[in-house]
């Protein structure tokens, strides 16, 4: 447990501040800092908690032998001059997981969820479906720092938390009992600088496992089972393609030999999404949660904002909300989630990457309605498809035209394929703008 020492964090994000408002009450003296000013009110705030803010462009300045611990944001790179200066000094670097993890009870059940892809639908199906029988919380990566829950965890409770690639970097004693690796595909190399690495980071997600601690694992995927092959927890699996814990077998998910849910009564579409059920079914299932929970609550299961998010049907036509398709892999996984004749509005930020990787996914698509920095190139995109295209400026116009185009059956699906930092501060301001628009409708 951190307390009586000096610790400096950096970075002033909802992790820094959940962190330093929890170790400020240990008699610890705490100096957090970041590069941009900061809010009036969380200024306030944490001076009346004793807590020194430093705002400055030169952080390694900060750094000096007199501190215990630096605790930083995980988005921070390991090569950042203020975390080299604290390695020279032997100063013990931590992220807000680890400095919060001495602090919970000791009879809990960690589930710590990482991977690739649909980290935060498993966590939330998991948290979910484990509500319908226990005490638990839910936090990490998902948008509540571990530091703000701390002190509502009670002996015996469980604790679900998605933990990112970032997160684990800093991570040292801190131990689930059980983990989950969704799957593994080559993201954030710029961060980690080669695959391999970001695979060993990965790893760590078992890391103080014993032989009483249990790995759930995609045995689909090649890259996971040879990360784990020698990891010491007993490992289950999931699978959409042969018989594994749990799997995928003619539309219906298995338990064993046991038949849990028919595909067709769970609400998310998409195989990645079955993928994502039969890991929290597998939790669930662990947890004495039964059957008929299990099916009550994934029959009515929306998904998580902003992914493949079904928001209404109106006048026969769905309108699902998936801007957290910032690239075009998601936007391919939306496509190939449904069937239907599909009105697809695109476009956003420009980052140069071509979109011809989409083409062999528009089968259903009746027309692009592409706005934003990219709408000029979705416009060749989609007259190489031969696709009916409309260019618009705004969502909002995107938005109208694409349900003036649609017919009784059609699917309006948003998924950009683009970041949308050339319109929106970020994704789910996006989101958020077309479910308004959408909500609106009559
Ligand atoms: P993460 O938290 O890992 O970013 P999310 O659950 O937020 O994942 O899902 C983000 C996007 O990732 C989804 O919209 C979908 O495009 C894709 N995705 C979700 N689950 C999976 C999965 N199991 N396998 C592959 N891709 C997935």
């Amino acid at each position: 447990m951190i307390e009586q020492k000096k610790i400096l964090i950096l970075g002033m994000a909802r992790s820094g501040i959940a962190i330093a408002k929890l170790l400020s009450k240990y008699q610890n003296e705490i100096i957090i800092s970041d590069i941009k000013e900061q809010e009036k009110n969380t200024v306030e705030e944490l001076e009346n908690l004793g807590i020194q803010i430093k705002i400055t462009q030169e952080q390694e300045n900060l750094v000096d032998s007199s501190f215990d611990y630096i605790i930083k944001n995980p988005a921070i790179k390991s090569d950042h001059s203020a975390l080299v200066k604290a390695r020279s000094l032997n100063i013990p670097i931590i992220n807000e997981l680890e400095a919060s993890y001495p602090l919970l009870p000791k009879d809990i059940t960690i589930i710590g969820i990482t991977g690739s892809n649909g980290k935060t639908t498993t966590t939330t199906i998991c948290y979910e479906l484990l509500k319908k029988k226990h005490r638990v919380h839910v936090g990490g990566n998902i948008g509540t720092p571990l530091a703000t829950i701390v002190p509502d965890i009670k002996k015996g409770d469980i604790l679900v938390l998605e933990i990112s690639d970032h997160q684990l970097c800093d991570m040292y004693q801190f131990k689930t009992d059980i983990s989950v690796i969704t799957n593994l595909s080559e993201v954030h190399l710029d961060f980690h600088g080669s695959y391999e690495k970001y695979k060993a980071m990965k790893k760590k997600i078992f890391n103080n496992h014993t032989e009483k601690s249990i790995a759930i694992l995609n045995k689909d995927n090649e890259d996971v089972l040879k990360l784990t092959e020698n990891i010491v927890s007993q490992k289950m699996y999931f699978s959409k393609t042969k018989e594994a814990d749990i799997y995928l077998k003619d539309n219906q998910i298995f338990y064993h030999k046991e038949k849990v849910i028919d595909c067709n009564s769970i609400k998310i579409k998409g195989m990645h999404n079955y993928e994502n059920c039969m890991v929290g079914i597998l939790i669930a299932k662990m947890f004495q949660v039964s059957n008929e929970e299990i099916k009550e609550f994934l029959s009515t299961f929306n998904g998580v904002e902003h992914r493949i998010e079904f928001v209404r049907e109106l006048k026969g036509r769905k309108f699902y909300n998936d801007s957290k398709a910032t690239n075009n892999e998601s936007t391919i996984i939306a496509l190939n989630s449904f069937e239907a004749p599909t009105l697809l509005i695109m476009g956003g930020l420009d980052r140069n990457i071509p979109f011809d990787e989409i083409s062999s996914s528009l089968t259903h698509v009746k027309a692009i309605l592409c706005y934003g920095e990219t709408k000029e190139k979705l416009k060749e995109f989609a007259i190489k498809n031969n696709k009916e295209v409309f260019v618009l400026d705004t969502l909002i116009e995107a938005t109208k035209k694409a349900y003036e185009l649609s017919q009784e059956g059609d699917i309006i699906l948003l998924s950009p394929a683009c970041a949308s930092w050339d319109q929106y501060p970020d994704f789910e301001k996006r989101g958020l703008e077309f479910k308004e628009i959408v909500n609106k409708k009559k």
